[in-house]
C-alpha cells in the first residue's frame, strides 16, 4: 500500500477541509470513513431531483468571512433563508420568538406590550439569575411561550427535563421584538446549489479517499499508512470507552415520497407539543425552492420526520450533550488523547462539541495552520 503523509479518519466536513487543504499544499493524504459515503452528516442524496438531507437539515449560516469565502470556492450557495414554523397541537407560530410569535399568541401589536407581557410573566415565575435552562426560556420569553414553544420540544429533543439541562443550549435561538423571522443573526447563509455531497466532493479532491473502512476495527494495520493520523471519530470509541461512555442524542428519520407537490409549505415544522412523538417535519424541496436544477417545479415531495432518542453503543451519536457530568468525562479523555503520539482529534465527535457548520470548518482551518 502507498504510504501517507496523513491518514484522515472521517469524510465528514472536519475531515474534507483539512484533507484538502493538505493535499493541494503538497502531502499525500488518505481519507477513510466507515460509511459507504463522504460527506459525514451534511450528506445529501438526490431523489427525484430533491437533494434529501440524509441525516438530518443543514442550513449553512455564518458571520465568519474566511469561512463564507472558503466554502464559496467549492459550492455556489442559494439564498434560502431558515424561517421554520413551530405548530404546537395545530397553532401554527413563527420561529425564532419575534413579533409575529407574540402577536399570534397574546394578541399584542407594538414591541413594548410584547415587552411587558414577558416581563410580568419573567416576574410570576420569580426568575433571578437563570441557572438552567427552563429558567433562562422562561427570563427570555416567559411562561406562554416556554410551555407551548420549548418544553415539548426540548424535553423530546433531550430526553430529560428542562430543569436538568444546561442554558446555553437555548441561547442559540434569537429573540426579536421586530417582525424578522430569519432563525439566524449570521451575516451570511444559504444551502450550496447541487448539495452539500458536490461542495464535500470538491473539497476533497487531491485525497485519495477510501469508503467503507472502519479505522476502529481496522486500526493495527491502518497505523503504518500513515505518519500522522486525523481522527474526526468519537473520542470515546477511540480509547474503547475505557473511562465510560459519553452520551450523545441520537436521531432517526423516517423518509417518505409523497405523490403531491406540497406537504407542508415550508422546510422545517417544528412539532413543539409533548404528545407528538417526532421533533420535527423537514420536506426537502424547499431548501431549493422547490424547483429542479433546471428551474423547473418538482411534481414530487420527500419528507423526513424526525425522532429524537437516547444513544447507546452502536447507534449513530449526533449531538454531544454538554452537560456537566459528560463535560467532565470529555475532559478526562481530551488529556488522554494529548498524550496518543501522531494522531489529532478534531471535529464534532473528535471534540465532542455542539458545533454548527461554519464552527467545524474555521476549527479545521485553526488545524491547517498549525499542522501544514
Ligand atoms: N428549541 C425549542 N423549540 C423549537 C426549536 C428549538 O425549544 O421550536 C430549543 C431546543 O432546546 C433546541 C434548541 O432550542 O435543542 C436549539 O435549537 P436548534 O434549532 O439550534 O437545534 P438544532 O437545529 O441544532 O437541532
Amino acid at each position: 500500500m502507498k504510504h501517507y503523509d496523513y491518514l484522515v479518519v472521517g469524510a465528514g466536513l472536519f475531515g474534507a477541509v483539512f484533507a484538502g487543504e493538505a493535499a493541494r499544499r503538497g502531502k499525500r493524504v488518505l481519507v477513510i470513513d466507515r460509511r459507504e459515503h463522504i460527506a459525514g452528516n451534511v450528506y445529501t442524496e438526490r431523489i427525484d431531483g430533491i437533494n434529501v438531507h440524509r441525516y438530518g437539515a443543514h442550513i449553512f449560516h455564518t458571520n465568519r468571512d474566511n469561512v463564507w469565502n472558503y466554502v464559496n470556492r467549492f459550492a455556489t450557495f442559494n439564498r434560502f433563508t431558515n424561517s421554520p414554523v413551530a405548530n404546537w397541537h395545530g397553532e401554527l407560530y413563527s420561529l425564532p420568538f419575534n413579533m409575529y410569535t407574540f402577536n399570534r399568541m397574546w394578541g399584542v401589536v407594538t414591541p413594548e406590550q410584547a415587552y411587558e407581557k414577558i416581563e410580568s410573566q419573567r416576574r410570576a415565575a420569580g426568575i433571578g439569575e437563570p441557572k438552567n435552562l427552563e429558567e433562562q426560556a422562561i427570563s427570555l420569553v416567559g411562561t406562554d411561550i416556554y410551555e407551548k414553544l420549548i418544553k415539548g420540544y426540548t424535553e423530546k429533543q433531550w430526553g430529560r427535563p428542562c430543569r436538568e439541562l444546561p442554558a446555553f443550549i437555548i441561547k442559540r435561538l434569537p429573540v426579536r421584538f421586530t417582525f424578522d423571522n430569519n432563525y439566524f443573526n449570521a451575516r451570511y447563509q444559504g444551502i450550496p446549489i447541487g448539495g452539500y455531497t458536490e461542495m464535500v466532493r470538491r473539497m476533497l479532491e487531491g485525497a485519495d479517499v477510501e469508503l467503507g473502512i472502519d479505522y476502529l476495527t481496522d486500526r493495527a494495520s491502518l497505523k503504518t499508512v500513515a505518519d500522522r493520523v486525523i481522527y474526526t471519530g468519537a473520542i470515546d470509541a477511540y480509547f474503547d470507552y475505557s473511562l465510560g461512555c459519553l452520551q450523545y442524542r441520537s436521531v432517526r428519520f423516517e423518509t417518505e415520497r409523497l405523490e403531491i407537490p406540497n406537504f407542508q409549505g415550508n422546510a422545517a415544522v417544528n412539532y413543539t407539543d409533548r404528545e407528538t412523538p417526532f421533533t420535527r417535519i423537514i420536506e426537502h424541496k424547499w431548501f431549493e425552492f422547490g424547483l429542479d436544477e433546471n428551474g423547473r417545479e418538482l411534481p414530487t415531495t420527500i419528507i423526513s420526520r424526525e425522532y429524537s432518542s437516547a444513544w447507546n453503543k452502536g447507534d449513530e451519536p449526533y449531538y454531544p450533550v454538554n452537560d456537566e457530568k459528560n463535560t467532565l468525562l470529555y475532559e478526562k479523555y481530551r488529556v488522554l488523547s494529548e498524550k496518543e503520539p501522531n494522531v489529532v482529534f478534531g471535529g464534532r465527535l473528535g471534540e465532542y462539541k455542539y458545533y454548527d457548520m461554519d464552527a467545524v470548518i474555521a476549527s479545521a482551518l485553526d488545524l491547517c495552520d498549525r499542522e501544514l
